[in-house]
């Protein structure tokens, strides 16, 4: 039997790697549901290529340019998440920010195996995501490289043996700027990720570090640890994912190539698979590790690392903190705000005089959620405003 799959985010960076993978064994898998927003080209090429059953788009005018162009088509085009029913062995969740939130509550309720790459959903609504997973028997999978290897190296760990956990940071495109360049920095310098190609999104979080405060609370939601037990180097060579330091003296790490398509593919197949099938090895046929370097993160550059402590210290702060960063990174790719200011603001929002009383909000549903973060979108909006306008 093939194994019904479903994507969320088919035309971006993760579900165009996803979708590679599955080509190669496509005997053995069935495309069944793609979902995109408006890169209408891309979509019209996987229409044709996967012939899935369903493709949603939620982009308005995308969706009924496709709609016309595909309505001799068997396949049912869609615009929302309202009539999705079928089941599936596994479900891949990628698209960005918090409106992946709600598309990932949906695939849970329905497939056996979901992979999140879509840290926001996670740091925003684990609550939520646990509940369904534990109601509907779904086997949730990090693929974010550093909680795919924390997964694999707390396994059969008691946690008190753990004493600390680090994940690693390349530093991306900045870690040997001197402090005065931090000024004249644009998107385009922002964009240029030196190890990983990644969605704009994700490219910026990761030139700011704002990525591993995410990724902090995303472990501690994840695995339910204390955030005094996590912390974060830095390793320009993006080799070793995450590292663990137990009491008795031993330190264990996860080393593979810089990749996407190797926690993806092992995550789809439980670890058994050769990984050539999938993924050509930069390096020589026998390993030779690289010189591995590994550093603190300088807080002079790198403020948003004093959020570590911050950025889940009340219930609803992830919520604020993801909220006010993704309308400071868009505002920064529009070249409204300067790329110092997305951590300024940010720190301004912790300081408002509402921020407390929203924090402190234990959401309990996709609404509650909803209201803080339209909040938090809100007041960021207005602080730009008054500052850039
Ligand atoms: P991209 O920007 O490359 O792709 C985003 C995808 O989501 C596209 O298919 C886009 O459609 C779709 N999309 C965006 N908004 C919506 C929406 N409102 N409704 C439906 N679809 C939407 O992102 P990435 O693949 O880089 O990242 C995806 C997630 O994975 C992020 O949360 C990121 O943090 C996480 N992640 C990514 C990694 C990476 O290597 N890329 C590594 C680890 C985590 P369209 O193109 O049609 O507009």
């Amino acid at each position: 039997m093939k194994k019904k799959i479903c994507i969320l985010g088919s035309t971006g960076s993760i579900g165009v790697t996803s979708l590679k993978i599955f080509d190669k064994k496509i005997k053995n898998f069935n495309i069944c549901v793609l979902v995109a927003n408006r890169n209408y080209n891309l979509i019209c090429k996987q229409i044709k290529k996967y012939k899935p059953k369903i493709f949603i788009i939620t982009n308005q005018l995308v969706y009924k340019k496709v709609l016309k162009k595909f309505r001799n088509y068997k396949i049912k085009i869609l615009n929302d998440f309202n009539n999705l029913n079928l089941k599936f062995d596994i479900s891949i969740s990628a698209i960005p920010g918090l409106a992946g939130l709600e598309p990932t509550i949906k695939i849970v309720k329905l497939s056996k195996k979901v992979l999140i790459a879509n840290k926001e959903s996670i740091i925003c609504g684990w609550s939520l995501l646990k509940k369904e997973s534990q109601k509907n028997n779904t086997d949730i999978v990090p693929i974010d490289s550093e909680h795919y290897s924390i997964s694999k190296l707390i396994k059969d760990i008691k946690p008190t043996s753990i004493k600390k956990i680090y994940i690693t940071a390349s530093g991306g495109p900045f870690l040997n700027y001197k402090k005065k360049q931090f000024n004249k920095i644009e998107p385009k310098h922002a964009l240029k990720h030196p190890k990983w190609k990644m969605g704009k999104k994700i490219t910026i979080d990761s030139s700011t570090l704002m990525n591993k405060i995410f990724e902090i609370v995303e472990a501690e939601k994840l695995f339910n640890l204390p955030n005094h037990k996590l912390d974060i180097l830095i390793h320009p060579n993006s080799l070793v994912h995450a590292i663990i330091e137990l009491n008795n003296g031993i330190k264990k790490f996860i080393y593979h190539e810089t990749s996407m398509t190797i926690p993806l593919v092992n995550a789809i197949f439980d670890g058994n698979l050769d990984i050539s099938e999938f993924y050509k090895s930069k390096k020589q046929e026998s390993f030779v590790p690289e010189n591995l370097i590994f550093k603190p993160v300088s807080h002079k550059l790198f403020p948003a690392i004093k959020l570590k402590a911050k950025a889940n210290k009340h219930p609803s702060a992830p919520i604020i903190i993801n909220a006010s960063n993704e309308i400071l990174v868009d505002q920064f790719l529009i070249k409204k705000i300067p790329f110092l200011s997305i951590f300024k603001i940010i720190m301004s929002i912790l300081k408002d005089v509402n921020y407390k009383k929203y924090a402190i909000r234990i959401a309990k549903n996709i609404k509650q959620i909803n209201e803080i973060d339209t909040w938090a979108r809100n007041i960021t909006l207005k602080k730009i405003k008054e500052i850039y306008e």
